[in-house]
């Protein structure tokens, strides 16, 4: 089933794209929880983590590494969280696998 998140990465949807290649776009999200709150998108269309194949994790390390730059470019390095949802119930609302990469404040220790 196709996703929000698919259409912005067929480009059908605009967003405020800050990085793309041939396997991930990062865009920011629209209701930010801190002053960078970025969306890490593989495209490929897996539609949760859990969803993930063993012969797709190269993908988890495209993320990171994604993350990694994205960070020093937004001068989060002091501190920053990456993390995903994982089905409605983590509270996940798109349905296609991405990554939140969230800085830029102190983060409380909050997690439910
Ligand atoms: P999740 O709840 O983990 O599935 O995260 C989905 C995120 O996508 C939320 O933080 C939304 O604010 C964000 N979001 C939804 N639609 C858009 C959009 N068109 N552009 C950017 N971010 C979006």
């Amino acid at each position: 089933m196709s996703s929000i998140f698919d259409q912005i990465i067929e480009g059908k949807l605009p967003c405020d794209k800050v990085y793309e290649d041939e396997a991930i776009i990062a865009f920011h999200d629209i209701a930010p929880q801190a002053p960078v709150h970025i969306l890490i998108v593989p495209k490929k269309r897996v539609q949760k983590l859990q969803d993930l194949d063993s012969k797709d994790m190269h993908i988890l390390e495209d993320v990171v590494k994604v993350a990694q730059t994205l960070a020093k470019k937004f001068n989060i390095l002091e501190g920053y969280r990456l993390l995903t949802n994982n089905g409605a119930l983590a509270g996940q609302t798109v349905f296609h696998l991405h990554f939140h990469l969230i800085g830029g404040k102190q983060l409380g220790h909050q997690f439910g």
